[in-house]
């Protein structure tokens, strides 16, 4: 039985970017991201949709998520997102 998602009303697509945040390349089989990047979410989507790649890598940075001491991986995963956005907003 799988309930529904627990973030009602959250687009798909934020949620997506949400797990990409939160590092879906490094936890093969993750599916959901963490409660600190859901709830960042919605200003994830909002600078995605700006395209700032730079600021977007400082936002994810920002989940308290990044266990990694480059922020290259941020800014990949910043650029994968807005690449994502993108194609989903065709
Ligand atoms: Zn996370
Ligand atoms: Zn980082």
């Amino acid at each position: 039985m799988t309930a529904v998602a627990e973030a009602p009303g959250l687009p798909d697509l934020e949620q997506r970017l949400a797990l990409v945040a939160c590092g879906e390349n490094t936890r093969p089989g993750k599916t959901r991201a963490c409660d600190s990047c859901s709830n960042k979410s919605g200003t994830l989507l909002r600078i995605t949709a700006t395209g700032a790649a730079d600021a977007l890598a400082a936002a994810i940075c920002g989940t308290g998520d990044c266990r990694v001491r480059t922020c290259d991986p941020c800014k990949e995963k910043a650029v994968r997102m807005i690449h994502l956005y993108n194609e989903e907003a065709e």
